[in-house]
């Protein structure tokens, strides 16, 4: 079996995070490392899917739960306006392999990505 990653273990309790949302499928918590005046995770409890093609492949429903949890989020959080992201592959930036959405907001600049 492969290691649990940082996610997981939050999610067990094994690791501290500053959670900003929970349901009962879903955790939202502020990144540790934050590239934006607002910058959250949104991501299942469940770490049956490593990147979100799998996610949209295996469970739509959640996929849009996690969006419409974004948008609450944002609402709370940054006005409304967010920037959603989800890093897909090494090669793209995604360094945990449990599916999970980047919230962005506040201040961010026109156009960069
Ligand atoms: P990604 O690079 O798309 O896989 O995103 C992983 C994100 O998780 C990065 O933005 C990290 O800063 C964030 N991160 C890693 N460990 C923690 C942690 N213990 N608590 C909160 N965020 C974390």
């Amino acid at each position: 079996m492969s290691e649990p990653t940082v996610f997981e273990r939050i999610v067990a309790g094994e690791i501290p995070s500053s959670k900003v949302f929970e349901n009962d499928r879903l955790l939202g918590i502020r990144d540790i490392k934050p590239q934006a005046p607002v910058h959250l995770l949104v991501f299942p409890k469940s770490a049956d899917y490593a990147n979100v093609t799998e996610l949209a492949a295996g469970d739509p429903a959640l996929l849009a739960e996690i969006v419409s949890t974004a948008q609450q989020l944002a609402d709370e959080h940054c006005g409304g306006q967010y920037r959603l992201v989800f890093n897909t592959g090494a090669a793209a930036g995604q360094t945990v392999f449990h599916v999970h959405a980047h919230v962005l907001g506040g201040g961010l600049t026109e156009g960069s990505l």
